[in-house]
């Protein structure tokens, strides 16, 4: 018998139901939506980059009403938005018993940078992955929070190699329509409009909005017809510009940040500074003090209560300082209002008030006008600590008001399809169910990320219980677990021989027999790809570089690196870092085994952390502050090969990855590079290869397996941010 078709209003309704999904980041950390507009448009999803609301536009409202008279993607389609909606709407979440207030007076969280997905590349690195991973688990939990940017429109740069193996930068248009963003209107339905004071000009801006799940991020957007060009042109980069550019976006956050949460009807209990990019709006808190009839001391004093700071890096560079020109040039309209000298104005941004030669420091300002800082892991908070004692004369070392978070993921997002999957099959097959079978009308997608009734998906995928079934051979085989290895791997080397071959970096160009020899599925691949900055120290591993080439030669256990990252467009030396690494891999006896895979993103970085067998860290300690990549590795059974530094001093515990040197480190740095060198490669091959080959009659490498049944239970649901979040709640949000 055949069933009868979808009525008109039902295809409406899904229709919209599609539409309004896609305009909602929650699709990008769940798998059912993501496959349904995969399945759309299966080439469109990979030509448009995984992009649902791209998708959304290829597909006519014709062939979705065609589409949609197929059943079984019909039930798929309301399947996926049931659970959207359901989502959407669940009271019972950990913010509402935990953090009630703040659903009715949210964190304000600013950052200069969001990484959300890779269709919107408004994020330089670690940086903006870390503020999109806290919008994505503030929103899993139910926690009242709002985010604040600023939409570039040319987003950050794209890489490609030119024919010196030098990086050299593009960029490319971010059209709004075609991203999953939202104009933010006012009650006429025209673009909601604020301005904020630069110089003597009125900068205009309006606003977009990003649904990350249950929560908005505004991106400010100052492309108005009312402004200069230079002025509209003033957010079209990520730090893009000279210092003044950034001096004036930094206005825009801060002051205009502030102005349009007002605008919106939004009162905060906090404003957390994701980076002292934001601390600006602290100015603007006492401002609005001040003109409610406050001296600025109890202004000052007003508004250090309602905020809280996060520093990122001991590297000073990161520290954004301005000289007192520019300050004047740019909030000179704040000295008035605040009614204040220039030098009382500059004492904010100084650690010594009375010394005229030091610039403005915008992480002095948000220590002085926060109720509580933190730094980004355990070592990092006591960096942090010495770094900035000089504020706290009256203080010992260990009273320096600043405490430590360390940071993590968002699991669910991070996650590769295929995992989620695996999971998914493993559990179900297992009665996962408290050992209930499950009931036969349970549909696949409800089948594993509804393991408990009342209990959210989130909640379990990121508990230590979950993970602590790894323990289990009963429950995964090692050889389940070896298989999934090699899936994964393949996958990545396939990814990156198409990369490549696209790049134009193939052994010989055209030479497909080469490309298809490039790199080898049965090799230890050993994966490193984070920013090029000089302190990562890329290729420390090419300093003993006869030893690698034997390495990566041995027949009998054959290795291999993957590479990828960017440098500062005005970073030469990390410019050089890449040509070397990329001049090895098309010039020495590293050919095939070492490649480099341009334009470092969200998307290659899910490939390599999910593909390779070891992830290598090897930064100049103490400079890494946390450092997030590596925990992205460890839910695909990826093993950390790394120094003690940032969350992996924590992390690491001798059964669980691969320590690079003591938790210690010289204070001379050449010795420091010599000494890291010689322990990365003594680690290398006195324990990560041996332990990767050594077979047993199976051909499997049960010790290498054990270490990757451990990295899951103790690293995954440490250094997740459904964690973090939960602190910053309870260490910051709820102690007022
Ligand atoms: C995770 C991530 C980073 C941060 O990695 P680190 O280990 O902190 O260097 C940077 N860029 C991208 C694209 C990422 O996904």
């Amino acid at each position: 018998m055949s069933q009868p078709s979808l009525t008109a209003a039902e295809l409406t309704e899904l229709i919209a139901g599609l539409n309004r999904l896609a305009r909602n980041l929650w699709w990008t950390w769940n798998q059912e939506a993501q496959e349904i507009f995969h399945e759309l448009s299966p080439r469109g999803w990979q030509n448009l980059y995984h992009n649902a609301v791209a998708v959304m536009h290829e597909v006519s409202d014709y062939e979705l009403r065609v589409r949609l008279q197929d059943r079984e993607f019909a039930a798929r389609v309301r399947e996926a938005l049931r659970l959207f909606n359901e989502y959407l709407n669940e009271k019972n979440t950990w913010g509402a018993k935990n953090a009630p207030a703040l659903l009715r007076e949210p964190v304000a969280y600013f950052s200069a940078e969001f990484g959300f997905h890779e269709t919107l590349p408004i994020a330089a690195g670690g940086l903006g992955i870390l503020a999109g991973d806290h919008a994505k688990s503030a929103s899993d939990l139910g926690l009242g929070f709002v985010g604040i940017s600023l939409f570039y429109r040319e987003g950050y740069f794209q890489q490609t190699i030119n024919s010196d193996n030098w990086q050299t930068e593009y960029y490319t248009h971010v059209n709004p329509r075609n991203v999953p963003v939202e104009p933010v209107l006012d009650a006429k339905g025209e673009p909601l409009v604020c301005s904020v004071k630069i110089g003597t000009s009125q900068v205009y801006f309006h606003a977009w909005r990003v649904n990350v799940g249950r929560n908005p991020v505004y991106l400010l957007d100052t492309n108005r017809p009312e402004n200069e060009q230079h002025y509209r042109d003033l957010t079209l980069r990520v730090y893009g510009g000279d210092s003044v550019t950034r001096i004036m976006q930094e206005m825009v956050l801060g002051v205009g940040g502030v102005r349009l949460l007002r605008a919106l009807g939004v009162q905060p209990s906090t404003f957390h500074m994701n980076e002292g990019h934001a601390a600006f709006l602290t100015l603007e808190l006492v401002r609005e003090k001040m003109a409610e009839g406050k001296t600025f001391a109890q202004a000052a004093a007003g508004t250090k209560t309602e905020c809280i700071f996060t520093t990122h890096t001991p590297v000073e560079a990161g520290h954004d300082r301005f000289s007192s020109d520019l300050i004047n040039y740019a909030a000179q309209k704040f000295e008035t209002q605040l009614k204040v000298t220039h030098v009382e104005f500059m004492a904010l941004g100084r650690v010594d008030p009375k010394n005229d030669a030091e610039p403005f420091c915008m992480t002095v300002l948000a220590l002085k006008l926060s109720r509580a800082a933190n730094g980004v892991s355990e070592l990092h908070g006591q960096v942090s600590r010495e770094m900035w004692h000089r504020l706290y004369p009256e203080k010992s070392l260990n009273e320096v008001p600043i405490g430590h978070i360390t940071n993590g993921i968002h699991l669910l997002g991070w996650m590769k399809g295929p995992l989620r999957r695996f999971w998914k099959r493993k559990l179900a097959g297992n009665g996962g169910n408290g050992g209930q079978s499950l009931p036969s009308n349970a549909s696949e997608s409800t089948v594993f990320w509804q393991r408990k009734p009342g209990v959210a998906v989130e909640a379990e995928i990121n508990s230590p219980e979950f993970w602590q079934r790894l323990a289990d051979p009963g429950f995964i085989s090692d050889e389940e677990l070896w298989a999934m290895r090699y899936r994964l791997r393949r996958e990545l080397i396939e990814f990156s021989r198409r990369r490549l071959l696209l790049q134009g970096q193939t052994l010989r160009q055209g030479d497909f027999i080469a490309f298809d020899h490039l790199l080898n599925p049965d090799a230890l691949t050993i994966g490193f790809a984070r920013r090029f900055a000089t302190y990562k120290r890329a290729p420390l591993i090419f300093q003993q570089f006869e030893n690698i080439v034997k390495v990566c030669n041995d027949k009998q256990h054959p290795v291999q690196f993957i590479f990828a990252g960017k440098a500062h467009p005005r970073d030469d030396e990390g410019k050089k870092f890449i040509q070397h690494i990329i001049h090895l891999s098309k010039h020495s006896d590293l050919k095939g085994h070492l490649v480099f895979l341009e334009n470092y993103d969200v998307h290659v970085a899910r490939q390599m952390v999910s593909g390779c067998d070891v992830w290598l860290n090897n930064p100049r300690r103490p400079l890494e502050a946390s450092g997030t990549s590596g925990m992205k590795a460890g839910c695909h059974g990826c093993l950390n090969l790394s120094i003690l530094d940032g969350w992996w001093r924590e992390g690491y515990d001798g059964t669980n990855g691969f320590a690079i040197g003591d938790d210690s480190h010289p204070g001379n740095v050449e010795e420091q590079d010599r000494l890291d060198s010689a322990n990365l490669y003594r680690a290398l091959t006195e324990e990560v290869i041996p332990c990767y080959f050594n077979r047993d009659a199976h051909g499997l490498p049960r010790q290498w397996i054990a270490k990757i049944r451990r990295a899951m239970i103790t690293l995954v649901p440490q250094f997740n941010t459904w964690r973090m979040v939960q602190e910053y709640a309870q260490k910051y949000y709820l102690t007022k």
